[in-house]
């Protein structure tokens, strides 16, 4: 195949390593990783980036898009757009807060209609997994979701119920059976009952209303469902440090378990959210400094595979200033990038880590064999970052569609001066371009 593009770098992010390299891209795919000094062959166009790092594009496998039905909050422009600026090039959204739900066949076609136009970035789906849905479970993974989420308390939004342990069962042994993958939202409904509910503008109060051992019951009953049905889980949006133990010890056992945190547990801390910040407001929620320094050494020996954005705003009338009743979400998709890049340099990772936590663990969690990694056969995906400039964050230069995030004011390390996707750049230094994302239906 003829290379049509050589993107060049002095930091390269490669499988083996951190290396000055030539990308050699034919069609759209990596077709191979040359020497930085290798000759450009005749016909394909050259485009060096210095000294910025060329990592692979991340893969965010977990973003609320809410399109269609509640479009207000976001959208697949939108959203796909904030991915892109921020150097995200897969996104899979979750489903819920859309309406339909992904919850069958018909409803997944619906969102693949609505998204299939507006995508700048790749995009796919998951299903859901509802009391009532078990007979869809099987037509859905054929109909190319990439697994099934579930929550085992309250949604948030009444067309998506939990499971009890029951219907979790019943689910799971469904999904084991063709060799799905089920994505949890772990947090067990009688501990959040027993701990103390007080509204109010006290971020205190909250914290203690979605306790820890919530979230510690809640993996322990579900690492105890998949050893015993041989099913494969993951959990969404670790923010408890104290369920770390027992999921390594799960992993150790052979428990077929992944694991996800995100950019806000890890970089923002309990201490310093003010009183009535609902900004600052998901479940579960942000926890304490020296929780989150417990959640950097899970990354680091592995226990935590991945960090993804739980992307997941709201309009700005439901984060009003009473913890209980404001909406639950953050919204982070296009700043999730250097706001790890900022808190990892800073305990001393490198951005081969962060390569591993956004792009590679992500892509093999969803079974993304074509993203995560710059490699021959793989898509010429590409996150382009100055990764010593700092910037200031200005809700007003977000592209997501409630400029409304806990990030606001904060400087950070890290500017994604170019993103590109299938060999071709849609994020030119803020400058977008026209729709090109494809819909990615799962390959394994
Ligand atoms: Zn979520």
């Amino acid at each position: 195949m003829d290379i049509d593009l050589v993107l060049r770098s002095t930091r390269v992010i490669t499988p083996e390593g951190t290396r000055a390299a030539s990308i050699a891209v034919a069609g759209g795919t990596i077709a191979a990783v040359l020497p930085h000094d290798a000759e450009v062959p005749a016909g394909a166009r050259l485009e060096d980036v210095g000294d910025d790092v060329v990592l692979p594009g991340l893969v965010d496998t977990h973003v609320h898009v809410n399109d269609p039905g509640r479009t207000e909050w976001e959208g697949f422009w939108t959203a796909t757009r904030a991915a892109a600026a921020g150097g995200i090039t897969t996104l899979l959204d979750m489903p819920l807060n859309s309406l339909p739900p992904t919850t069958t066949v018909e409803h997944l076609r619906t969102k693949q209609d609505v998204a299939r136009p507006k995508a700048h970035v790749d995009t796919g789906f998951w299903g859901g997994a509802l009391p009532d849905n078990v007979k869809d479970l099987r037509p859905l993974h054929d109909a190319g979701v990439f697994g099934f989420k579930c929550f085992l308390s309250p949604s948030g939004v009444d067309e998506f119920p939990q499971l009890d342990q029951e219907q979790l069962a019943a689910s799971l042994a469904e999904i084991a059976g063709f060799g799905g993958l089920m994505i949890v939202h772990a947090e067990d409904p009688h501990e959040l009952d027993a701990a103390p509910q007080k509204a109010g503008e006290r971020y205190a109060d909250f914290l203690a209303s979605r306790p820890r051992v919530a979230e510690n019951t809640a993996i322990e009953n579900l690492v105890n469902q998949a050893r015993r049905l041989s099913a494969r889980v993951h959990v969404l949006h670790l923010s408890s440090s104290d369920a770390l133990p027992l999921i390594a010890a799960a992993k150790a056992e052979g428990v077929k378990i992944t694991v996800e945190s995100c950019p806000h547990f890890l970089t923002l801390t309990a201490e310093e959210v003010p009183d009535g910040a609902t900004e600052f407001k998901c479940c579960p929620p942000i926890r304490e400094a020296a929780n989150q320094d417990l959640l950097w050494q899970g990354l680091a020996d592995g226990t935590i595979d991945c960090i993804v954005s739980d992307h997941s705003p709201s309009t700005a009338d439901l984060k009003t200033g009473d913890f209980a009743s404001a909406w639950g979400g953050i919204s982070s998709l296009q700043l999730g990038l250097p706001a790890i890049w900022t808190e990892a340099r800073r305990r001393g990772h490198d951005l081969t880590d962060v390569a591993r936590w956004m792009s590679q663990a992500p892509a093999e969690l969803a079974g993304l064999s074509r993203k995560g990694a710059i490699e021959p056969g793989r898509d010429a995906d590409f996150a382009v970052l100055d990764p010593d400039a700092t910037f200031t964050v200005d809700p007003a230069e977000l592209q997501h569609r409630n400029r409304i995030t806990a990030y606001a004011g904060r400087t950070l390390y890290g500017v994604v001066t170019s993103t590109w996707l299938r060999g071709e750049r849609i994020n030119d230094r803020g400058t977008l371009a026209e729709p090109s994302g494809r819909l990615l239906e799962r390959n394994n």
